[in-house]
């Protein structure tokens, strides 16, 4: 080895353990996003999720420790359409790595890529609660809609890591024979018009795919808890369109719907996660999905 060589080779050593072995470092703002990645990435990938899978997602601390993971990071995920307007941004600020930053090739919005449900026209204020007027930004509860972004980031980590392109590839197609082959299955399981009662819009997307009327909400808005007022009205409604289940997503106090549960007749309570890792067997979006079309299956 001449010795210009060997300084060369130790460069490039260097470089590499830099650089986690190889591996493209990614930060996704969800374990919904972080799941995506690491179905697409593979082994190629690093993957770190911002909030846990039993967190709502709309409020994130931005502790220190996320900075200085996003200072070392090539690529951040997120949901984007206001979702994490509220930390994330500190969070890139703080960072001072401008391959990072909003519009720059490390940064990856899915919410660009989607047709979104619920978009606001009309001025919103404060009053309203805490609406996105880009629409909602649960989209990622939609297989359907999960496999697109999917696409989109196999095409974003071909872009950061040429070299790998075809694992991407293949990776890719993977996971689209295999969802394609569960959305058949999961809309055999679920029948079209099952009734339900929610607490957020979370699941706004998993019921416009599997055809589920959402009758109505226990949050009078978006982000503001059920009044007594507002939960009568429920009541009433429920029992009129004699609704089977009401949905709580695991990190919302379930005493209300429990409330409600008791003066409908045949109306259960289901705590679901809407998260990966939001309970401790759900560890893919697969996982969840299947978690989330076990709480419909059934009767109506
Ligand atoms: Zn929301």
């Amino acid at each position: 080895m001449t010795k210009l060589f060997r300084i060369f080779f130790v460069f490039s050593l260097l470089a590499l353990s830099f650089n986690g072995f190889g591996k493209v470092r990614v930060l996704t703002t969800t374990t919904n996003l972080k799941s995506l990645v690491e179905y697409v990435g593979g082994q190629f990938v690093d993957v770190e999720s911002f909030s846990k899978g039993t967190q709502d997602p709309h409020y994130v601390e931005a502790k220190p420790s996320y900075t200085l993971k996003a200072s070392r990071a090539d690529l951040v995920v997120s949901i984007g359409l206001d979702l994490e307007a509220g930390w994330l941004p500190l969070i890139l600020r703080g960072a001072r790595n401008p391959s990072v930053l909003m519009g720059k090739k490390g940064n990856f919005v899915a919410g660009e890529f989607i047709d979104t449900l619920g978009k606001i026209t009309t001025p919103v204020s404060r009053a309203d609660g805490d609406v996105h007027p880009e629409g909602n930004p649960h989209f990622l509860l939609d297989p359907v809609s999960a496999l697109s972004i999917a696409k989109k980031l196999k095409d974003k980590l071909i872009q950061l890591d040429e070299g790998n392109a075809s694992e991407y590839e293949s990776n890719f197609k993977t996971f689209s024979d295999m969802l394609n082959l569960k959305i058949k299955e999961w809309k055999k399981r679920i029948s079209v018009g099952t009734k339900v009662i929610s607490y957020h819009k979370t699941l706004t997307y998993f019921y416009h795919r599997f055809g589920i009327s959402n009758i109505a909400l226990l949050e009078p808005k978006p982000g503001v808890p059920p009044s007594a007022s507002h939960i009568l009205g429920v009541i009433k409604t429920a029992n009129k369109e004699k609704v089977s289940r009401v949905i709580v997503e695991n990190y919302f106090d379930p005493t209300v719907a429990k409330r409600v549960a008791k003066d409908v007749k045949g109306l259960s309570v289901k705590v679901i996660p809407v998260s990966v890792e939001g309970e401790p067997k759900v560890l893919t979006l697969v996982d969840l999905y299947e978690r989330l079309v076990s709480a419909f299956e059934g009767s109506k």
